[in-house]
């Protein structure tokens, strides 16, 4: 084999019990499932905001991001739960380029990936501890889910991992909602599919073992734009891409039928600043169909402190290395003009 073993990491198991919860921490995570599961029964009609970076490049400023993130929170709780998005490890288009926290704890340094454990299971600790944010991330991997089982609130299974066996089936065992991407050509079908696979229990290998999943009822849809034949970004949040993903759901074998729309990515043409415009316009949907708005369970938005994005090295603070993000005072007013709608 062409790889060279470099060393055997250390186990999820031992990383939790190097970096382990304190009560309150657990108290807190069960507290915010609770509340998530249930706007996804449709028990609370409260709308969710997926909303921070592309990538959680450095902790000073993601934890700087998320504490503003609080007091906005606070303001808007009777009409938004805010899940922050801290995303750890980023999957590449032709995989190159920073691959994340968890490659590169430091973007500046080479990877390192024993640091990278340590680094995202402490940011996502820190958050929990000093904000009461328990947040999102992207599954990449799946076999490293454990590592953050104890602490994630929201799991997105991304565009390029929709199709995968081993994602879907490790969904189906995952006691959280998981969003199921379309794909990056949008087909609806490989996003459905994924879904019914997450909701079914199923056995497979995992680590090693013979595992057993339940079946996770809150698997849904992520629509996140796609791009066509020609390389062109092409929207799918318009109400005719909601009206077809309602009848598709309608076809039953679906638990919590829901979607979360995802106003960057090629639903923006990464032009972050769009991603006003579009949330406005699927909440025009909602008031003009009651079944679109039980369906639309929320967004999913890239934000940060700087508006835009900067090449590694740059050193702009707050400022995204990877995906275009809309800046914090225009991203405040969204959610206010987001709740205020609602
Ligand atoms: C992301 O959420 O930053 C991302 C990479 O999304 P997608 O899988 O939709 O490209
Ligand atoms: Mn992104």
């Amino acid at each position: 084999m062409s790889m060279n073993f470099e060393r055997k990491l250390t186990i999820p198991k031992e990383v939790k019990e190097m970096y382990p919860l304190t009560d309150e921490m657990k108290a807190v995570f069960d507290k915010r499932n609770e509340e998530i599961k249930k706007i996804f029964r449709g028990e609370d009609d409260r709308m969710i905001l997926v909303i921070g970076p592309c990538s959680a490049d450095v902790e000073d400023s993601v934890i700087d991001y998320i504490t503003r993130l609080i007091k906005v929170q606070e303001k808007v709780k009777d009409k938004l739960l805010i899940i922050p998005r801290i995303y750890t490890n980023k999957p590449r288009t032709t995989g190159a380029g920073y691959k994340g926290m968890l490659h590169q704890p430091n973007p500046m340094e080479k990877p390192d990936m024993f640091k990278g454990i340590v680094a995202i299971r402490e940011l996502h600790m820190r958050a929990l501890k000093e904000t009461g944010f328990t947040c999102a991330d992207e599954m990449l991997y799946p076999e490293n889910y454990r590592y953050l089982d104890d602490l994630l609130a929201y799991v997105a299974i991304g565009a390029r991992s929709v199709e995968n066996q081993q994602h879907r089936l490790t969904s189906s065992g995952l006691d959280v909602p998981v969003g199921m991407k379309n794909p990056t050509s949008g087909d609806f079908s490989i996003m459905m599919n994924a879904i019914t696979a997450a909701q079914h229990k199923h056995t497979f290998i995992y680590r090693g073992w013979e595992v057993h999943s339940d079946g996770n009822p809150y698997a849904h849809a992520i629509l996140r734009g796609l791009v066509n034949d020609h390389g062109q970004s092409m929207p799918n949040y318009h109400y005719e891409d909601l009206r077809h993903l309602f009848e598709l759901y309608s076809e039953g074998g679906f638990e919590n039928p829901a979607v979360i729309i995802d106003t960057n990515h090629a639903n923006s043409g990464k032009k972050p600043l769009e991603q006003e415009r579009i949330a406005k316009e699927v909440l025009y949907s909602c008031k003009y169909s009651s079944d679109i708005r039980k369906l639309v369970k929320g967004f999913m938005i890239e934000s940060y402190i700087e508006d835009g994005a900067q090449k590694i090295g740059d050193g702009v603070y707050g400022k995204s290395i990877t995906d275009a993000c809309l800046g914090w005072e225009k991203s405040e007013r969204l959610i206010y003009d987001i709740a205020d709608r609602l």
